[in-house]
């Protein structure tokens, strides 16, 4: 759904076998939304060639005739560049730019602008970007292809997505796998085995335990590795109790 609101928007592309490279790079990462400012040859064969299997990114394709059409109903501009040009301008890495747009897109549709092969995205277009993307590079030759730089980013969208549906999708089962009762259980039980094994001092018991309890709290355990860790317990007092 979040990655349906990110549109990869080309200004101004002249080699069409760029923008077909584009429409595949954009497929692989699951990103179906290409938007054309005024590109130099398209359709074109050449396009549909380098697209490969992603001739039906290309077909649905948006062509506008300026940025502003292009990004009018955006929340969110980001603007990716090899090199900053101006200093006032907030530059992020390619993780972070891509968590920004994923968030964003969870509100509506959102940009990434890419500029034209030579020129790269020119002043004015760049004043329309609440923020910009660059792609570290050899700082004597950071300019990167045009479709390889959407290659990475789109790549960096994908990555922050599935991350954010994974924290979503686990925070809830991890937080209630085991109930505190169960974990009440588990801390006085490693408590009792701390100080039979001589490890925990009882003068000063309360330090260690919450240092420990915060430790295993943050793990987020679930009920096979409750098991384990009581097996273990188990173990140790068996063993103590033989030697
Ligand atoms: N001479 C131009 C290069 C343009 S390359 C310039 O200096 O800007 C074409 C487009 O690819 C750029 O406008 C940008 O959108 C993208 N690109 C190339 N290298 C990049 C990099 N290192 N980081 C981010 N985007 C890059």
């Amino acid at each position: 759904m979040a990655l349906s609101n990110i549109r990869i928007v080309l200004v101004h592309p002249t080699h069409p076998g760029n923008v077909g490279a584009t429409a595949r790079a954009m497929k692989n990462m699951s990103l179906r939304r290409l938007y054309l400012v005024t590109p130099e040859k398209f359709p074109s064969p050449e396009a549909t060639d380098r697209a490969a299997g992603a001739d039906d990114v290309l077909e649905k394709a948006v062509i506008c005739p300026s940025l502003e059409e292009a990004i009018k109903d955006c929340h969110l501009v980001i603007g990716t560049t090899a090199r900053s040009r101006r200093i006032e301008w907030p530059t992020l890495d390619p993780p972070a730019g891509a968590r920004r747009l994923v968030e964003g897109a969870g509100q509506g549709p959102v940009a990434l602008l890419f500029g034209q092969e030579r020129t790269g995205l020119l002043n004015e277009e760049l004043d329309r970007c609440h923020c910009m993307v660059t792609i570290p590079a050899d700082s004597e030759y950071s300019s990167l292809n045009l479709a390889g730089a959407v290659q990475i980013l789109a790549y960096e969208i994908y990555r922050a997505n599935l991350t954010g549906s994974a924290s979503t999708e686990t925070a809830e089962p991890l937080g209630c796998a085991v109930s505190q009762e169960d974990m009440l259980r588990f801390y006085q039980h490693l408590e009792e085995v701390l100080q039979q094994i001589g490890f925990l001092d009882p003068a000063n018991p309360r330090f260690l335990m919450r240092r420990l309890m915060r430790l295993f709290n943050r793990a987020g355990l679930d009920d096979n590795e409750m098991n384990i860790l009581r097996g273990i317990l188990t173990t140790i007092q068996k063993r103590q109790g033989k030697s």
